[in-house]
Order: structure tokens, then C-alpha cells, then sequence
């Protein structure tokens, strides 16, 4: 199969409705518009990559439902090797974008988690949702299109469910049943990248009850569907020069108004006793790739680290307890994901999921020492690499005010000044979250993850093992 290149992708993105706003117009070219330019070059690497044989481990799978050879971020994980090499695939876009790469993560990980939840729909209801969707799967495989996942809706007050808020629209819901397919409305949030894929899989945002029935639905569109306006989020873009990374990373507003979903690419629609299973299966493989998310940036912080003191005319071994630590937190989240992986389980209809709880402990731990990462990065790199403390790129080229500039910055005398100045704006690029945006609610606030692990630690359990270890022979209770 001839895999799709970068001027492929290119071409995709121009023919489509122009739909993606910013700065209060509708963007007229993705591609070179300067708010969105470094988010496609980010989309678009991993399209150069494909064309080289050396990636095909890590970039392609045989489809286990055509025998074809195809992109693996449109593949079902049927084993857990799959779901590890899925993993393996995002830490490679990390160690070279820097950044998130999310056209190859959110959707894949919602196609699969539909996967086993259209199945147990028609298991249970006869609907045909599950051949729907692999119908899709089919068709989509062979594009090599990137898909964005958007789950996270607007939700309004969070103290009153979906169908409790003055404004129905706060999350995407079904307005209309029609013999031939829907018409939803409603807004989701924060999803990455989702201006430039070619499609978006949308899930529900959480678990619902049958008072809020219509907001339990699933589908998938293309980016430029008729009634879906996106705007994006004021992130990474508009430096010049050295002043920003080549690639970018941002997330959009989904405005969907009386959006009509054709039948065929719609797979839930109502049901929403299993609209909880969608989240829950979601929350074990995503948290997982977290571990590949943080461990990839983290090579880079790590690379970016190195740099920094070798150009400030200082040896790496003046920093290795820092340069350690700082592996040793990509590292650790990098084994819980993997070690979730492996301890997770086949679901009935094929498809592979992570250990919940550990990937739940993964994504806590993630949250709370990304930070660590960027706060040893700018420890190392010194002052010039973090926020507002070295002139723009503008004044660097000056042909006044450069030359003093680049006198005063020179430090080691085999590194150039330029040079310096660009290892601390990769620094800067990281303290001012320019990489990925945050590390504590990308894939679920922490608080959901305590839920998760809550529930599935078995308390009773444990408190009868430390019973019978330390010979007591009453049952005790939780005190009422
Ligand atoms: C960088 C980044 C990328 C993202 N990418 C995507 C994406 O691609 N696709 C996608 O679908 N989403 C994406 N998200 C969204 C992410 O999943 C959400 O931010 C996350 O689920 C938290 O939701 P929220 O932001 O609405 O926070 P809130 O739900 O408002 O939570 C804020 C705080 O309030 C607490 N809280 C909320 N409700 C209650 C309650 N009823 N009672 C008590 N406490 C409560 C939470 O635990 C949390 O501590 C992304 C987010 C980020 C930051």
C-alpha cells in the first residue's frame, strides 16, 4: 500500500471546508497560516516518517481485519504487544516533535475502546453499531488519516448533570432521530490537534443515567462536516525565528450546531448504560500512553538539559544527580505504562485494555512530576532558559543591537552564540508550556483518577490479610 507523504496530507487539509478560526477569522491555508503552520508541520513528521523503511516497526501493523499493511494509529490493539508498540509509536513522536503528536493518540485509543463497546451494545440491544464501525475502521485504514479524539465536553456548571444545565448545549447531545442518521449540537473542549486531522472521533464525555440519555453518543466526523465550527486555543504560535520550536502544539473549541451525523458513523446513540464503559476503557490505555507522552518530552528535556550546560562551558557531570533524576522520572512513568499494559486484559470482542488502576497511578504520578522535569531543566539551563529573561529574536538580528547581544551571551567558546541562544529557548519553549500545554488534565484531572483507583482497590481485602497476619479475630468496621 502507498502510505500517504507530507504533500498528500497537505492537500487533504486544503480541500477541506475552511472551518477553523482564530484571531476572529476563518484560517484560508492550515498549512502556512503562522497560527496553525507548526501544528501541521508536527501532524505532517510523522507522514516524512512513513516513507522511510527504518520506522516501519514502530510506524506500521498488519490490519487484523484486512491482512493489509497499514498506519498503526488506525489499527486495533488485539494483543498486548500491539498496545505497547502503540505506546512505543507516541514516545517516537515525542523524541521528535518534542511535543504531543495527538492525530495518532486520542482517536485511536476511543476507535478502540468503541471497538468493545459497540459489541456489547449489539450483544445486548441487537443494534449493528459494532459492523458500523468496522466498516469505518476499513475505509479510514487505508488513508492514513490522522484521527483527534474529543471527549471532554463544556459541561457547564459541574454541580448538575448534563440534562440539568440552562444551557443544553454545554455537552454534545442528540437533537433529532431521523430515519437516516442524527443531528447533534453541543460543545467539546480542549481536544488537541483536532484542526488538523483529517477526522474527528468523538465519544461521550462521561457516564450517564437515562435522565440524560441524549447526551449518551458516539460518532465520527470529518473535520469540515457541515455545522461543526472549530476555533483554536491561543497557544505556541506568532514568535519569530529561534523564538519558537519548528513544531507546535494546540487544541480547539468543537462548536457542533445542528450537526447532522449520517447512521453509518454513528455508533451509540442513547444507550446510556454503556456510555460508563466508554470512559472506563478509555482511561486505562490513555493513561498509559501518558507514560510515553511524559518519558518522549522528557528525553528532550533531558537532551535540552545537556545542551544547555555544554554551551554555558559547564560538563555534564556538574549536573548528574539532576541529569539523573530527570531520566528516572521519564523512566518511571514510561514502566508504569508499560507495566499497565502488561497487566491488563483481552476484552470479548478482540481488542486490548490496560490495567486501569496502575494506569491511573501512572497519570497521577505524571501530573505531579512533570513539573519536576521542567523545574531541573531550568535549573541546569540557568536563567537565559527560562521566561522573559534573553531578547527576542528580532533584537538578535538587529544589525545594532545583535552584536552586542551575541557578545554578551557568548559562554563556551566551542559553542556559537546562536547556538546557545537557541538551546535556551528550547528551554523557554518548555517553561512556558509551549511543548504540550500541561501534563495535570490532558487524559482526566488527577481527582478522576483517585476515583478509579478507589474503587478498584480491595480495601476489605487488604485489611483482612493484616488481620489474620497480626492474629486479630474480630471483623472491624468503618465506624458509622
Ligand atoms: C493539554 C491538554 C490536552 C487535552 N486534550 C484533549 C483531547 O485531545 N481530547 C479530549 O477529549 N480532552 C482533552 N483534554 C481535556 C481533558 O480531558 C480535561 O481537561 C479533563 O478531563 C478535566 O476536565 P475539565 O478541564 O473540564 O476540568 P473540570 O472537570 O472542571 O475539573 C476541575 C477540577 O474540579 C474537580 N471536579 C469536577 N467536577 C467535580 C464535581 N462534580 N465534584 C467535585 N469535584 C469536581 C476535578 O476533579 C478537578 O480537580 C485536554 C486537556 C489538556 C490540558
Amino acid at each position: 500500500m502507498a502510505f500517504k507523504t507530507r504533500e498528500g496530507y497537505y492537500a487533504d487539509l486544503r480541500a477541506m471546508r475552511k472551518n477553523v478560526y482564530k484571531n476572529g477569522h476563518a484560517i484560508e491555508d492550515l498549512v502556512t497560516d503562522p497560527a496553525t503552520m507548526r501544528l501541521v508541520e508536527n501532524e505532517a513528521y510523522l507522514y516524512d516518517a512513513l516513507q522511510d523503511p527504518e520506522f516501519d516497526p514502530i510506524l506500521k501493523e498488519t490490519s487484523s481485519l484486512t491482512g493489509n499493511e497499514i498506519v498503526r494509529w488506525i489499527s486495533l490493539n488485539t494483543e498486548p504487544d500491539k498496545l505497547k508498540k502503540s505506546v512505543e509509536m507516541k514516545r517516537f513522536a515525542f523524541d521528535h516533535v518534542g511535543t504531543c503528536m495527538a492525530g495518532i493518540c486520542v482517536g485511536h485509543n476511543i476507535m478502540n475502546v468503541l471497538w468493545s463497546v459497540t459489541y456489547d451494545i449489539d450483544k445486548a440491544k441487537g443494534t449493528e453499531y459494532h459492523k458500523r464501525l468496522e466498516k469505518w475502521i476499513i475505509e479510514t485504514e487505508s488513508k492514513c488519516y490522522k484521527v483527534a479524539g474529543a471527549l471532554t465536553d463544556a459541561k457547564g456548571d459541574r454541580s448538575k448533570s448534563a440534562g440539568q444545565q440552562d444551557n443544553p448545549d454545554a455537552s454534545v447531545h442528540i437533537k433529532e432521530i431521523r430515519p437516516d442518521g442524527i443531528v447533534v449540537s453541543g460543545a467539546k473542549v480542549m481536544i488537541a490537534h483536532a484542526a488538523v486531522c483529517q477526522e474527528i472521533f468523538v465519544g461521550t464525555g462521561t457516564g450517564y443515567k437515562e435522565a440524560d440519555k441524549d447526551y449518551a453518543v458516539s460518532f465520527v466526523v470529518p473535520r469540515d462536516i457541515e455545522g461543526l465550527t472549530i476555533i483554536q486555543t491561543d497557544a505556541s504560535e506568532g514568535r519569530e525565528g529561534w523564538d519558537d520550536m519548528k513544531y507546535g502544539d494546540q487544541s480547539s473549541y468543537l462548536i457542533f450546531e445542528d450537526c447532522f451525523i449520517p447512521n453509518e458513523r454513528v455508533f451509540m446513540c442513547g444507550e446510556y448504560e454503556f456510555s460508563g464503559s466508554v470512559i472506563d476503557r478509555f482511561v486505562g490505555n490513555y493513561r498509559a500512553c501518558i507514560g510515553s507522552c511524559v518519558a518522549g518530552q522528557g528525553d528532550v528535556m533531558t537532551g535540552a538539559a545537556v545542551l544547555m550546560a555544554r554551551a554555558n562551558g559547564l560538563p555534564m557531570k556538574k549536573f548528574k544527580d539532576k541529569l539523573i533524576n530527570m531520566t528516572r522520572i521519564s523512566e518511571t512513568v514510561w514502566g508504569l505504562g508499560l507495566g499497565s499494559i502488561y497487566a491488563g486484559y483481552m476484552h470479548e470482542s478482540g481488542v486490548w485494555f490496560a490495567d486501569p488502576t496502575i494506569a491511573c497511578v501512572n497519570k497521577i504520578y505524571a501530573a505531579e512530576n512533570y513539573a519536576e522535569l521542567r523545574r531541573l531543566l531550568q535549573d541546569i539551563g540557568g536563567g537565559i532558559a527560562e521566561t522573559g529573561c534573553f531578547p527576542n529574536y528580532k533584537d538578535c538580528m538587529d544589525p545594532v543591537l545583535g552584536p552586542k547581544i551575541m557578545k554578551a551571551i557568548s559562554a563556551n567558546p566551542e559553542v556559537t552564540p546562536e547556538n546557545r541562544a537557541r538551546a535556551a529557548r528550547l528551554g523557554e519553549w518548555y517553561a512556558r508550556a509551549g511543548g504540550l500545554l500541561a501534563f495535570v488534565h490532558g487524559g482526566g484531572s488527577p481527582d478522576g483518577c483517585k476515583l478509579v483507583i478507589n474503587r478498584n482497590t480491595p480495601y476489605e481485602k487488604y485489611a483482612q490479610y493484616a488481620a489474620d497476619i497480626a492474629g486479630i479475630d474480630q471483623t472491624i468496621k468503618d465506624p458509622q
